[in-house]
């Protein structure tokens, strides 16, 4: 199995290896012994970057494996990682934000159903049972509120599955990157609180 530094690094470079590459579908794809890039999946888009001096497309995972679709066939051996940090610190930012909303929600008395962490389409989506929710003037107040704690990121296994969490905030079981501090953040905008029967849909953007 591939390691998954990007679980234990904020690294975007690194030496590693391609251990089998080839082509399927027209498309190239290379899977490495380690990597910083994190595939799409959990609400999260991928890591873009590059291998070498060669461009990856998108980054995705089969099963356990992680491939890494590029723009030419790579062969096996060692190589450079670089992921495009700027992508990636937009997107943690994006995902950490999403915790704090869930957080949020949590607190209000709502059940965290599923997020997307997108740039221009974020969102968390949430079970309501009796509470309504309040309006998203409410819920920027209370988010923000905490990112001005600026809690550090935790990051733990438990019982197989890693937790990744803020300060005493609840930890949630995780598999994307987050900011080191809440403060990286930036300020969190909520665009819009959508209520249809028992879902509420928080949009959201940062700053
Ligand atoms: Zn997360």
């Amino acid at each position: 199995m591939q390691q998954r530094l990007y679980y234990l690094s904020d690294e975007t470079e690194c030496d590693s290896a391609i251990v089998s590459s080839g082509e399927q579908d027209g498309r190239f794809f290379a899977i490495l012994a380690a990597t910083l890039f994190h595939p799409q999946g959990g609400g999260q888009l991928a890591d873009g970057g590059w291998i070498d001096d060669c461009k990856v497309l998108s980054v995705e995972s089969l099963g356990e494996a992680i491939l890494h679709v590029t723009e030419r066939l790579l062969p096996p051996g060692p190589v450079r990682l670089r992921v495009d940090a700027d992508k990636r610190a937009l997107h943690s930012r994006l995902h950490s934000a999403g915790h704090l909303i869930g957080t949020v929600g949590i607190d209000l008395g709502l059940r965290p159903d599923k997020a997307q962490h997108w740039p221009e389409a974020s969102r968390v989506v949430f079970r309501m049972e009796e509470t309504a929710p309040p309006e998203a003037g409410e819920w920027e107040d209370k988010v923000n509120h905490i990112v001005a704690q600026n809690l550090p990121r935790q990051c733990g296994i438990q019982d197989g599955a890693r937790m990744v969490g803020f300060g005493r905030l609840p930890a949630f079981p995780c598999g994307g990157t987050h900011v080191r501090s809440l403060a990286d953040i930036g300020r969190i905008r909520i665009l819009s609180v959508k209520t249809k029967k028992d879902t509420v849909t928080v949009n959201y953007d940062i700053l």
